[in-house]
């Protein structure tokens, strides 16, 4: 067996350790004569297991009891559409930052129901900064104020929290939770899909400060609704209890490598080597981001032409470096450096830049 580094953007490379656990507990679990996807999400082991990932991930982000805690099905994309179920009234004003892909389609998600304002876009420069936050048109009356953190496509990233003043903040974390120290007590609420940072795909986790289940939003199924989540655990229907299971051994994990504090320093270590790497290339690698906006997570880069990119991908593949390929909306190469990914797979990838370029430049 071999497992060679692997740069996926999602779904994305789990720790061998994580895998190794979930592997010698697939068959039976805790010594309970089943495997813990065969048993009742209602049962009291698998509560058990629900619960401690509840905690563990509160203790990992810092997440107080102001704030609710949801492991549901249905990845980010349905938490961007029941954002405007759950917290704007019918019609009502929504701000969004839009600085890529991911802010546009989750205005695609909502824009049924209320009232979109793009209160600041990068789309004009194709998405390569962050809009200073003074060029905002922030609306008073807005229900919330939506930011990506991380734009995994582009390649673009928060590097603070925006001040929004009264108005709720809603943040995308999908590629960046876990990867930086954050003060949760900013953010209305924080969402992120589990296929980048937090383990397996089919869960995501939604983190909602408590007094904005008071809201009324729009009439909507129970099934949508977060309060009757809330309400019963996440387990209004039966949960996705293998992934709950596995971004419980991935919490298990980041704990005790260190916490947020060590990923956010790795992170900075990661993405510098990929960064310095590409700007000592005298133009052969290219990022197209301002520097003050780019992602620790995602590096999006590009080669002078096609024909060097087919043959970068190949490679990098036989050298064991895997899944460099560029997102078909940007094209070229893609980066993603996400909590699994050891320094020194960042480190493999520059001694292979390097080489390719001594080759091919
Ligand atoms: C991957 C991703 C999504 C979409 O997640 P799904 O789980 O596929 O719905 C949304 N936002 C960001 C920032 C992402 O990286």
């Amino acid at each position: 067996m071999t497992r060679h580094y692997n740069f996926s953007a999602g779904p994305a490379a789990l720790p061998e350790s994580v895998l190794r656990q979930a592997q010698a507990e697939m068959l039976e679990w805790n010594g309970i004569g089943a495997s813990i996807v065969e048993i009742s999400h209602r049962s009291a082991d698998f509560m058990a297991v629900a619960e401690q990932a509840d905690q563990d991930l509160r203790t990992l982000l810092g997440i107080s009891d102001d704030y609710a805690i949801l492991f549901l099905g249905g990845g980010a994309t349905t938490q961007q559409a029941l954002l405007a179920l759950n917290f704007a009234s019918p019609g009502q004003r929504v701000d969004y930052v839009v600085t890529g892909h991911w802010g546009k389609t989750a205005i695609k998600q909502v824009s049924h129901y209320v009232d979109v304002h793009v209160a600041a876009s990068s789309e004009a420069d194709g998405f390569t900064s962050i809009p200073p936050r003074a060029s905002w048109t922030l609306s008073p009356d807005a229900a919330y104020v939506h930011i990506t953190d991380n734009e995994t496509i582009h390649g673009v990233e928060f590097h603070d929290t925006p001040d929004v003043g009264q108005v709720p903040l809603i943040a995308d974390f999908s590629s960046s939770i876990a990867s930086e120290v954050v003060d949760v007590s900013r953010y209305g609420v924080i969402y992120a899909g589990a296929q980048k940072n937090l383990g397996p795909v089919g869960v995501a986790v939604v983190i909602i400060r408590r007094d904005l289940l008071e809201r009324a939003g729009q009439p909507r199924a129970d099934i949508f609704d977060y309060r009757s989540h809330v309400a019963r655990d996440s387990m209004l229907n039966t949960p996705p209890t293998w992934n709950w299971y596995l971004a419980g051994l991935m919490f298990k994990w980041m704990l005790a490598e260190g916490g947020v504090a060590e990923f956010a320093r790795r992170s900075a270590a990661k993405s510098a080597l990929v960064y310095e790497a590409i700007d000592a290339s005298g133009g052969f690698y290219r990022n197209t981001v301002q520097p003050a906006a780019r992602s620790r997570m995602n590096i999006p880069f590009f080669l002078p032409d096609e024909t060097l990119t087919t043959r970068f991908l190949a490679e990098s593949k036989a050298g064991g470096l895997l899944a460099l390929k560029g997102h078909k909306a940007v094209g070229g190469l893609r980066a993603s450096l996400y909590n699994a990914l050891p320094v020194d797979a960042a480190q493999a990838l520059v001694d292979f830049m390097r080489d390719f370029q001594q080759r091919h430049g």
